[in-house]
């Protein structure tokens, strides 16, 4: 009775610390995402900004990290631009090397997303959608091929004076703004793409996660790396094969004593559901050091939390586009007509009001 309230109280405290951790770094992003949002808002109206732009918001901007980490790498330079998708990149990217996916399984939104659409898929479903291996392996060479694409344009093709241009350019400049716009006027075949992809991860779970994902396919090379993996000891197991039913990335644990794969994201939950004492768990080499639930929190929140830190005391937090220049690139591109060229009275108020704005700040 004992041993199961042990058990219980175990797999009640898991629960609590991954889903607390995915539930911070949740209201960290919608904070993001809405103090982003007044910026941009203030901006339309022909106002200088009275918040700052939240640095974080560069997380969203994969493609200006790998060229930054390209002109990093190059010529041993920050750039000013988007400093903090590099630094944001680089965090994550070291966390795999400690923690395998753990970003994936701890941090990542669409993480939390992915684990309540299969959630929602074990309740409607009695079977759980499992893809023949063939097609598993066709679809998850998806994600490895965009990450291989990205990864050979920027460092195999664009040299390096192109990548500084690009760095430097309106586009990589204000990518930020465009990315919010894509989600602020998503366009329907945007929002069909994005319905399509839910309903998949629902009926297949992780779809997403584990087929198309290129951040994904990148941190998994990475975690081939990673000094902590599952370890399982074969002469306490008994076989009754729990782990391996429960694990979301459908990795084979009970072939192996270590587990390799770039798929674990460190989850715990094959250590959850194992009804034997230490037969299974997460540890770290040299030294066969056990983590638990705790420590894998407390490494992801250390590195992140000092990583930043260090990156604000070196000035490579903070980009250095004035408000100003967001205002003038605003302006610029705000139309009042619609896509098919009739103009919109909404946006035309809107345009005339931001000029009056700008009328009423200048000295
Ligand atoms: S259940 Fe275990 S092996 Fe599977 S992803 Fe989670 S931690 Fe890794
Ligand atoms: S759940 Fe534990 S005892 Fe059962 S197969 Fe996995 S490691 Fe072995």
């Amino acid at each position: 009775m004992k041993e199961w309230f042990k058990i219980y109280k175990m797999k009640m405290s898991l629960f609590s610390m991954r889903r607390l951790i995915q539930l911070l770094s949740c209201i960290i992003v919608l904070t993001i995402g809405i103090q982003f949002y007044i910026f941009v808002a203030q901006l339309e109206e022909g106002i200088i900004p009275s918040i700052e732009r939240p640095p974080g918001v560069e997380a969203f901007l994969p493609i200006s990290a790998l060229v930054s980490l390209k002109q990093f790498l190059v010529t041993g330079k920050i750039n000013t631009i988007h400093p903090s998708a590099l630094v944001i990149f680089l965090i994550v990217c070291m966390t795999a090397l400690i923690v395998k996916k753990g970003f994936c399984g701890w941090v990542c939104p669409i993480g939390l997303l992915s684990d309540i659409l299969a959630k929602l898929n074990s309740i409607s479903f009695k079977q759980k959608v499992v893809l023949p291996i063939w097609a598993d392996v066709v679809l998850r060479s998806i994600k490895y091929g965009l990450a291989g694409f990205f990864i050979w344009s920027i460092f195999y093709k664009m040299p390096i004076q192109s990548i500084e241009q690009f760095i430097q350019s309106p586009y990589n400049q204000f990518a930020d703004i465009k990315m919010l716009h894509f989600f602020t006027h998503i366009s329907n075949t945007a929002l069909t793409i994005i319905f399509v992809l839910i309903l998949l991860s629902f009926v297949i779970p992780y779809f997403w996660c584990r087929h198309l994902c290129p951040y994904g396919a990148v941190l998994g090379v990475f975690s081939f790396l990673s000094i902590g993996k599952i370890k399982r000891n074969p002469s306490n197991c008994t076989n009754c094969g729990r782990c391996e039913k429960n694990c979301p990335s459908l990795i084979k644990i009970r072939k192996k004593e270590s587990i390799h794969s770039s798929e674990c994201t460190a989850c715990m939950t094959c250590v959850k559901n194992c009804p034997e004492k230490q037969t299974i768990g997460f540890s770290l080499s040299p030294g066969n050091l056990q983590l638990g639930q705790a420590a894998i929190a407390l490494i992801l929140i250390s590195m992140f939390s000092m990583s930043i830190s260090i990156a604000k005391a070196s000035g490579n937090w903070q980009n250095e586009i004035s408000k100003q220049a967001y205002l003038n690139y605003v302006m610029q591109n705000t139309l009042p007509w619609n896509s098919n060229g009739s103009v919109d009275p909404q946006k035309m108020e809107k345009m005339i009001r931001a000029m009056k704005n700008i009328q009423a700040q200048k000295p």
